[in-house]
């Protein structure tokens, strides 16, 4: 079977802007982004969405979410949007499994 891209991104096979890593988490900015700043957090291990996730990567994936959002409010964010898509019919387009986290600043739309 094909590798999926965003396990290609995280063993650097598919260049990438990296925002954060650690031992089980990558971070990087989102290829179209809604806003400056949009970044995807992804489990290293391929996860197709949120029913397949251990519980204990779900709430480490948050943990980074977090500090992600808590640095685009330092880099002026008014705002976080932090969203995910399981599945095609939510609007899933890419099947390893990612949180978006959106800076928002004031009458973006
Ligand atoms: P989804 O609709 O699956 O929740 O979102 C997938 C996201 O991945 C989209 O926002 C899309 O722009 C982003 N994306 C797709 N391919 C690539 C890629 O090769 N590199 C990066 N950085 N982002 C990608
Ligand atoms: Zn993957």
């Amino acid at each position: 079977m094909e590798e999926c891209i965003f396990c290609k991104i995280v063993k650097g096979e598919i260049p990438s802007e990296k925002i954060f890593e650690d031992e089980k988490s990558f971070a990087f900015l989102d290829i179209n982004p809604v806003n400056q700043g949009h970044t995807l957090v992804i489990p290293k291990e391929h996860f197709e969405n949120i029913h397949d996730l251990p519980e204990e990567i779900v709430s480490h994936l948050m943990k980074v979410s977090k500090k992600i959002s808590s640095g685009l409010k330092k880099f002026g964010a008014k705002g976080v949007n932090i969203s995910i898509n399981n599945g095609k019919d939510a609007g899933q387009v890419v099947f390893h499994f990612h949180i978006h986290v959106i800076p928002r600043f004031g009458n973006d739309a």
